[in-house]
């Protein structure tokens, strides 16, 4: 039977010379650079004798071996350390728990012999005497390297918690320049519109009007998409601050379809809604109540194929409001469900995407279902997706549900 040695080892050069070597004296190696990889080696393959340089960049030999001693399945596995000449390191690797060790520079010769050797169920001895003074300084050297370690993961999560908040700041600064100019260019866009000569020219010329009117849609979806940073930049540092108001809900999602009319019309999407059963009275955010709208819509219009149908649902169950909007699209896969409500995913490439809200298929940033989550879970609600699978022939459909109160209320600051 074929036995498997682990080898972990930093210096690429001692690596291929030692696995070479086991290879050709009939072994199966396997080859770790560092420790914690070693490590999920050995628990995944189990190895028949593991063999660990002590000097490595993230666990020392001494770590991996005190490691896999504690977990039962280890307990009898030979272990072998490659230190450096002298008892006090020896000694060292003895008190972290290894079966022997071999010393460097290492002689070919002997390191098959003692492999064979441990393998059999051969074991280096010490002195008690000794192994108890090594025991002393590997406790203490353990604990001064642990002390260092969490020294430095603080200083690297302070670091990482000041880029954090760089990045908001810079993406709040950087939108808010954007929107200046941006608010411009859509004025001027306006004023072009309705001057006389381009009007004249416009109903003489068809490419000139669709010119005009491409670049007022471009214009609104850098708007848009400006927006989308900004809310979602508010979220995630949970600078949400809802204004709250009485909200028509059924106004909001009425005024949200209305958004969507000729795209609906132009791909013979139908949106069934009925205003009379949507709760008149209640306490929300209405600017944002309407991004969840439009976003849920517009999901439900990009991923339903033209001519089919879209439903709109409300029920009121006691204090809460539950909606949802269902379509007859291509679907979700459950292992998406979670994820799609995270910042930036999208199901397929992104850059697949074209960046129009109602083409079929069409994509965005991956930040619509995010913003729907942050804004609904500030006013104390949840939100989720219902969907059988994903399939492009069958349209199986999704159904976005949420579930709010019907008055919310500004969450109070935690107390810590
Ligand atoms: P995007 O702006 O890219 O559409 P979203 O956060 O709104 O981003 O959605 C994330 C992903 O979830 C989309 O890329 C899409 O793959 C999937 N998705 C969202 N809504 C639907 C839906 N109604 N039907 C099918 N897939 C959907």
């Amino acid at each position: 039977m074929t036995r498997t040695i682990l080898y972990i080892e930093d210096d690429p050069a001692s690596r291929r010379l030692i696995e070479r070597m086991l290879k050709h004296a009939g072994y199966r190696v396997l080859l770790a650079e560092r420790g914690l990889q070693g490590i999920d080696l050995a628990r995944l393959e189990r190895p028949d004798l593991i063999l660990t340089d002590i000097n490595l960049p993230d666990l020392s030999g001494h770590e991996i071996a005190t490691t896999l001693r504690n977990d039962e399945r280890f307990q009898d596995t030979p272990i072998v350390a490659l230190t450096a000449q002298g008892h006090a390191a020896q000694d060292m690797a003895m008190a972290a728990g290894v079966t022997g060790f071999l010393t460097k520079p290492i002689d070919i010769e002997i390191l098959l012999t003692q492999v064979k050797y441990y393998l059999e169920g051969g074991q280096d001895e010490i002195d008690s005497e000794r192994l108890f003074s090594a025991q002393v300084r590997y406790t203490r050297e353990v604990v001064a390297r642990l002390e260092g370690r969490i020294r430095e993961l603080e200083s690297v999560n302070q670091e990482l918690l000041k880029l954090d908040r760089m990045k908001e700041t810079f993406i709040q600064i950087t939108a808010h320049e954007l929107r200046t100019p941006l608010t411009l260019v859509f004025g001027y866009h306006r004023l072009l519109e309705d001057h006389l000569t381009i009007k004249t020219l416009m109903d003489s010329d068809e490419g000139i009007k669709t010119l005009i009117y491409g670049m007022g849609e471009a214009v609104t979806r850098m708007q848009n998409m400006i927006e989308e940073i900004l809310i979602m930049s508010r979220i995630i540092t949970k600078k949400i601050d809802l204004s709250l108001s009485p909200t028509n809900l059924g106004n909001v999602m009425e005024g949200a379809i209305d958004y969507f009319h000729d795209s609906l019309s132009h791909r013979k999407i139908r949106i069934h809604f009925d205003k009379s059963i949507w709760p008149r009275q209640m306490q929300a955010d209405t600017d944002l109540m309407r991004i969840v709208m439009i976003n849920l819509l517009s999901n439900a219009i990009k991923y339903t194929p033209d001519d089919s149908d879209v439903f709109t649902l409300v029920s009121v169950d006691g204090e809460n409001v539950r909606f949802s909007v269902l379509d007859t699209g291509i679907g979700i896969n459950p292992d998406q469900h979670k994820r799609i409500f995270e910042q930036f995913h999208t199901v397929d490439d992104a850059k697949l995407h074209s960046t129009s809200k109602t083409t079929f298929m069409g994509g965005g940033l991956g930040l619509g279902l995010a913003m729907c989550k942050g804004i609904i879970e500030a006013h104390g609600g949840k939100i989720w997706v219902e969907s059988l699978g994903r399939d492009l022939e069958t349209y199986p459909g999704s159904q976005f549900v949420v579930v709010m109160p019907l008055i919310a209320r500004r969450s109070l600051p935690k107390l810590t």
